[in-house]
């Protein structure tokens, strides 16, 4: 994404600080600020993607709770996915990548991407395009949501531009396919020491780098040694190791064990989830994936087909994620607000989706949000 005026990327996520949950990107929109001291500052203009299956319910449920929050944003409203390829006969049409390229943030809902068949990952596709390598989930549990380990608090840190997401698959003969696992020390410093920046500006004590390195030795193995490298730099933060099987263990026996969780690509994706599960489900995690000159905002979950088209996807997710956006665009203020008024409605308990023991539809939710905003 190429720098749109006023709007630095994601250069903050290293020097401005990524909040807990809350992307501060100090330097990101200060431009758009200083050159309208004395007007009113600019509207932010936003590539929307409302997504495949539940997609648009969700993400027109964060539309509205941003909007009842006062900040106004200018949307570009494009298609991608499924959707996109009914339209204009192609997943990623070029009017979306040029849409990216002139605003370099994007709220996005999911995409859906065929099981072993089908077009490549339009996800995987943007975020290696525009080298959003930093993909950051934040984990926490709400009140409210009954699950077995209370106080959840942890970060997801996966890189997200190369590792088996690569795509490099071929068949060597009939019956033997290969797939091809890419790690560089390039990318394994960068997402390593973006893990412990964000543990500095955010307080947190310890990192934990996630691995195979006992069975992938050199490409595990130099993510592990990147780690370590960094980890130098950053004496104020514990540094460990755990192998990915046993940390999985661990974190559902123990997840007060962890803080910051540094992963390559596949064990981001799949721990991430695992993790969603600590929290009461996919329904509740938001994310968010960051570059040098960009961001998408995404929730975790996927399309759920299972419950697309139904009205009643939980829009927690989504809506957490709008607010990881305002956050983004200095807006951290309506972003703590839009946080404060989705933990008083898990509280009270009476507007819930189906996913959480409730009968509300999402839009239901939505509104109970808006009506709790202070
Ligand atoms: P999924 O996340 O869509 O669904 C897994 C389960 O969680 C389903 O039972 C679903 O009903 C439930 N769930 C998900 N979101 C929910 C919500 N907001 N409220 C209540 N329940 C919710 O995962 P999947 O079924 O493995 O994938 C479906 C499609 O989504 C696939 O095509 C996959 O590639 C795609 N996907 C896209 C993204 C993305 O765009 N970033 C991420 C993950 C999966």
């Amino acid at each position: 994404m190429a720098k749109s005026a006023g709007r630095g990327g994601v250069n903050g996520a290293h020097h401005g600080g990524v909040h807990d949950g809350r992307a501060r990107h100090g330097g990101a929109h200060k431009k758009v600020r200083r050159s309208a001291r004395g007007k009113a500052a600019a509207i932010p203009r936003v590539t929307l993607i409302p997504g495949d299956g539940v997609g648009p319910e969700v993400i027109g449920a964060a539309l509205k709770v941003l909007a009842a929050t006062g900040i106004k944003i200018d949307w570009d409203h494009q298609l991608a996915g499924a959707t996109a390829l009914k339209r204009f006969g192609t997943p990623v049409p070029d009017q979306l990548i040029d849409s990216l390229k002139a605003t370099g943030i994007a709220l996005k809902g999911p995409l859906e991407t065929r099981v072993g068949e089908g077009y490549r990952s339009i996800n995987v596709y943007l975020r290696k395009l525009f080298e959003l390598y930093a993909n950051v989930r934040p984990v926490r549990t709400q009140a409210g949501v009954h699950t077995p380990f209370p106080h959840v608090n942890l970060i997801v840190i996966r890189e997200n531009t190369e590792d088996l997401y690569a795509g490099i698959e071929h068949q060597v003969a009939p019956g033997v396919v290969e797939s091809v696992k890419i790690i560089t020390a390039r990318a394994s410093k960068r997402i390593a020491r973006f893990a412990f920046e964000y543990a500095r500006k955010n307080h947190r004590h310890l990192v934990t780098a996630i691995h195979k390195a006992n069975i992938m030795k050199l490409s595990d193995g130099l993510f592990l040694k990147c780690a370590q490298r960094v980890a130098r730099d950053y004496p104020d933060i514990k540094y460990q190791e755990q192998i990915v099987d046993a940390a999985c263990m661990r974190l559902v026996t123990n997840p007060h064990a962890f803080d910051v969780l540094l992963l390559e690509n596949l064990y981001g994706d799949i721990v991430s989830d695992l993790c969603a599960g600590l929290v009461g489900g996919l329904g509740f995690v938001p994310g968010a994936n960051y570059g040098k000159h960009g961001a998408i905002f995404e929730t975790v979950h996927g399309t759920a087909p299972d419950i697309a088209g139904k009205g009643i996807a939980n829009p927690v997710a989504a809506i957490k994620t709008g607010a990881l956006l305002l956050d983004y665009l200095d807006h951290e203020r309506e972003g703590d607000r839009i946080r404060t008024a989705v933990g008083a409605v898990l509280r009270a308990g009476r507007v819930l989706t189906p996913d959480i023991g409730g009968k509300a539809g999402t839009e239901e939710m939505a509104a109970a949000v808006i009506r709790a905003l202070k």
